[in-house]
């Protein structure tokens, strides 16, 4: 149905959701005019996905204050809330909204949304859920600030004859940016929120201002959805007191929720009003206490969508399950018998953080470094929290940008472990090879951006991936 027809929708930002959204306001039959303040971006009039529509218009360079007058603005993640005096339209009354709002008020009613946020964990929980829902032959969709855009999900259905066959889920993986324009629309019927540690904070400023974003997640639940979230975190809690009053609410480390028996491999599910269930996690094919979480986390939360799925079929799933590359993920065992980790995605402390409480029983070496995150006032520099943790394994190697500043946080935080300094990742990677030891891990779990060096993270994974081993001259084992 087109809805939009003879209306107005300009798309603020143009790289891969405002593309979407723009080819999703076009389906709905509104005109789109499209905005980006970058001169480079290719127009939509000559991206061939648009090739058939006369009703695009692209204004490339765009930095006036104000944007042009629209029915509806639809905002991509990436352009922060004080381009454009959006705050002030948004004020003003006018429909402005994020390109995940636009893509779920489009989705029909049927589909049941299961929405992962947090600062950690997102991309694995939400491709745990996907990978646990196809294996019971559940048609889902899984996108979001993962992969594919929500606005593509709702394009399947304009294209599509029989709607409602599409698929029965969609796992939409939430970034706090996703949630900086106000949420009306996207109300899922399971939504998560992993943890929340600094990070992003050049964005939004303060923990609470981050926690509030999160919490945008719950700002639309009715009764009969679930919120499910940690326990203990102030600013969380604080920020979803505003919300989510009416809706069940379950927690991660305590019931009614979820708790991880680490030792006997188990996880006890408490269904807020409803049943009890214990998760046989024994099978489950990852390193890292974290992962065994993430895997309880995503069964509880599929199970809690209510679309006949219970525990007792997760049960032969979780062995099934794959990680997503980049995450601590084991790269190959080599002749020294030293054991190379790739958790490049690590780009904060907190997840560096974690890495190494759930590698307890390794003997690590572990690769810091890069371009550390700008730190808000309120929250010290963050690696001297690595100090504790570090205590028994083997080395630090700090290398890149930041490599200097760290390697001299954790030597003024007491760290009792040698801690080497070296230039660049490949370096890094030559001092840890000399300094493993039979049995030993070496891990890149550099708690930092990767700009410095490389594209992105994944470029760095696969970089140090390559170098653990080509280092070995064809004597490493892939795993
Ligand atoms: P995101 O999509 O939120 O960035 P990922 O699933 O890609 O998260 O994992 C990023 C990194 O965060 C991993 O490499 C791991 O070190 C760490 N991590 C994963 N799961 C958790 C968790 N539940 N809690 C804390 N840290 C985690």
């Amino acid at each position: 149905e087109q809805d939009l027809k003879g209306q107005t929708v300009v798309v603020v930002g143009l790289g891969k959701s405002g593309r979407s959204a723009a080819r999703l306001a076009l389906a709905r039959g509104a005109a789109v005019l499209a905005v980006d303040g970058n001169e480079k971006m290719v127009p939509l009039e000559h991206d061939p996905l648009f090739a058939d529509h006369a009703n695009v218009q692209t204004i490339l360079g765009y930095n006036e204050d104000t944007l042009p007058a629209a029915d509806r603005v639809v905002v991509s993640p990436g352009v922060p809330i004080e381009r454009y005096s959006l705050s002030a339209l948004l004020r003003s009354g006018r429909q402005v909204m994020s390109e995940l709002e636009f893509a779920a008020e489009t989705l029909p009613a049927e589909v049941k949304v299961l929405a992962v946020s947090g600062t950690n964990g997102k991309s694995t929980v939400t491709t745990f859920a996907w990978q646990m829902l196809h294996h019971l032959g559940i048609e889902a969709f899984a996108g979001g600030n993962l992969g594919v855009p929500l606005s593509e999900a709702a394009l399947e259905y304009f294209k599509s004859s029989s709607a409602h066959e599409v698929f029965q889920v969609a796992v939409v993986e939430v970034s706090s940016s996703q949630m900086e324009i106000p949420n009306r629309h996207f109300c899922p019927s399971v939504s998560v929120v992993l943890n929340l540690t600094p990070d992003h904070l050049e964005r939004h400023k303060t923990m609470q201002n981050y926690a509030e974003m999160k919490c945008r997640l719950f700002s639309n639940m009715r009764h009969d959805r679930l919120a499910v979230l940690p326990t203990g975190n102030e600013y969380l809690e604080k920020a979803f007191c505003n919300y989510a009053s009416k809706c069940n609410v379950a927690r991660i480390g305590s019931f009614p929720g979820i708790k991880v028996d680490m030792d006997a491999r188990v996880a006890d599910f408490h269904f807020p009003n409803k049943y009890c269930a214990q998760l046989q996690l024994k099978d489950l094919k990852a390193i890292g206490e974290h992962n065994y979480q993430n895997a309880a986390v995503s069964a509880f939360a599929v199970i809690g969508l209510d679309v006949g799925i219970n525990t007792d079929l997760m049960d032969g799933i979780v062995g099934r399950l794959t990680l997503l590359h980049h995450r601590v993920q084991v790269v190959c065992r080599d002749t020294n018998g030293v054991t190379w980790v790739d958790d490049s995605k690590a780009t904060n402390v907190e997840a560096t953080y974690t890495a190494l409480m759930g590698l307890k029983e390794h003997k690590l070496i572990v690769l810091l470094g890069g371009l550390a995150k700008v730190v808000s006032p309120e929250i010290s520099s963050g690696f001297e929290q690595l100090v504790e943790p570090l205590k028994h394994h083997r080395a630090v190697v700090t290398f890149g940008y930041s490599g200097g500043p760290i390697h001299e946080t954790l030597c003024h935080g007491g760290l009792t472990i040698p801690c080497v300094r070296a230039t660049n990742l490949e370096d890094a990677v030559n001092h840890a090879r000399c300094i493993a030891q039979h049995g030993d891990t070496v891990i890149l779990s550099p708690g930092c951006a990767s700009f410095d060096e490389f594209r992105n993270f994944e470029h760095r994974g696969m970089v140090f991936q390559e170098l653990a081993l080509s280092m070995q001259k064809g004597n490493a084992q892939p795993f």
